[in-house]
């Protein structure tokens, strides 16, 4: 997606007005993007007329930049579709907060049912998970594993009471959690390989058993076109306040969040990244237009860094991010370059996702950047790949060797874990692909 996108505003930018041939010809790119990236074709088709109709209009024409205008209309359209706002979970005003889960088997629904128990149990809760996939013989037992690496309690059928009624160990399960004073139930269902009518129904029972807060869509961000069809099946058949987004690490290209939102017109709440059970991360409609669109700010970063920096240098970064391997040393490498270039902030304002950042960042003037450097310079290389190993009289006399504080020290290394961090977020989401950056 990000490729041709790149291309195409790339196109865009280098003109002043435009004709209605300009429009049409971005909007067939834009168009050939979603569809590779697997984004449905009824939604792609309702976007792009969207668009185009926009961009045709008089906002663009009166535009400073035209070619500006439209990369914002597209981005506004893509963050509308996408939900907008961030939603929340919602909780229920007399506990227990009942969330149920429904999807296709695989889609992640039990792995999902132990990251949210983790996370909520970080924010103080107490939930309990409820076992109603009685379909898979292990299911049950998959569960109770999820739930204890999670640390969370499960609520599941005696073994070998022969095949149970999910719906009544579903009600049972909230009469328990509501007995035992667990403030959110997580119902885990069972799920096929296709949608079927039985498994539906199973479902729609459930939910009207349990009456839940939450029906949460579990769905697989590298399904593709099958999306709108999964989607709308558990619709009508069970219907669901939230979208899940499951296994949005690897090489999910997210057309399946653009076409979920559009034809459901269902939030989107969280984002599931990886197996860990820590891979879990609210789904913010807008970075994820912007994961599609930062990418003008990227030409601009390239023509600059090339002047001050060289393209290899560039290159090993990228990788580097991508690698997750990003370092104190890379770090300090970095800082000389940023002088070369100018400000620190502008630089880190143009790369996309990094707009916290370059928040954090506002009160750092390049004097700061002097500092940094000396008490990097004075850390051995070691320290410098693993900070990690950064012990109290380590950091003491890191600090001695600068002529800074221990605090200064300390300051530096949190930093560099929140750059870090956030970095390996970028890179995970996948930072998209730059021309002459290769691929990242
Ligand atoms: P369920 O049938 O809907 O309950 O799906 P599971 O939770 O059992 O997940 C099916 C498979 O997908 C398992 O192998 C999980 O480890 C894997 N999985 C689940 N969520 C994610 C994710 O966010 N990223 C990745 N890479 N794998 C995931
Ligand atoms: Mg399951």
């Amino acid at each position: 997606l990000s490729d041709r996108l790149t291309e195409t505003f790339r196109n865009l930018r280098t003109k002043g007005k435009l004709s209605a041939a300009d429009v049409d010809q971005t909007v067939r790119e834009i168009r050939r993007a979603l569809l590779d990236a697997d984004v449905a074709l009824v939604v792609v088709k309702e976007f792009t007329a969207k668009v185009r109709e926009r961009a045709l209009g008089d906002e663009v024409n009166r535009a400073l930049n035209p070619a500006q205008q439209v990369v914002q209309i597209v981005n506004e359209e893509l963050v509308g579709i996408l939900g907008g706002e961030q939603r929340r979970l919602q909780f229920a005003k007399n506990p227990p907060t009942v969330i149920m889960l429904a999807g296709l088997q695989g889609s992640g629904k039990t792995t999902f049912a132990g990251k949210l128990a983790k996370q909520l149990e970080k924010d103080g809760h107490t939930p309990i998970l409820v076992a109603c996939d009685l379909q898979r013989p292990n299911a049950v037992n998959q569960l109770q594993v999820v739930a204890e690496r999670a640390g969370a309690a499960v609520f599941a059928p005696e073994p070998g009471n022969g095949v149970g009624d999910p719906v009544r160990v579903a009600r049972d399960g909230v009469e328990y959690a509501r007995r035992q004073q667990h403030d959110i139930v997580i119902i885990d269902t069972a799920g096929r390989l296709g949608v079927d009518a039985e498994l539906m129904k199973q479902a729609a029972d459930i939910r009207k058993a349990t009456d839940p807060d939450e029906v949460l869509f579990v769905i697989d961000a590298m399904v593709g076109q099958d999306a709108v069809n999964t989607a709308k099946a558990f619709q009508e058949g069970v219907d669901f306040t939230g979208v899940v987004l499951s296994k949005l690490d690897g090489d999910a290209r997210g057309g399946a969040a653009l076409s979920v939102a559009s034809v459901t017109q269902r939030p989107i709440i969280f984002a599931s990244t990886g197996e860990g059970l820590e891979d879990l991360e609210p789904f913010y409609p807008d970075r994820m237009a912007s994961r599609i669109l930062d990418l003008g700010d990227i030409l601009t970063l390239i023509e600059q860094a090339q002047q001050a920096f060289d393209e290899e240098e560039a290159l090993a970064v990228a990788e580097k991010l991508a690698n997750e391997q990003f370092t104190l040393e890379d770090f300090l490498g970095q800082l000389q370059q940023m002088k070369k270039m100018g400000s620190m902030k502008k630089m880190l304002g143009m790369l996309p996702g990094m707009g916290q950042m370059k928040q954090q960042l506002e009160q750092f003037d390049e004097r700061e950047i002097d500092r940094t450097e000396a008490i990097i310079r004075s850390m051995t290389p070691a320290e410098r790949r693993n900070p990690k190993v950064l012990n109290g009289s380590r950091r003491l006399r890191i600090a001695r060797g600068s002529g800074m504080t221990v605090t200064d020290v300390n300051q530096l290394v949190q930093r560099f874990d929140q750059a870090a961090k956030m970095m390996k977020t970028v890179a995970r989401g996948g930072v998209p692909n730059i021309p002459g950056m290769g691929p990242v």
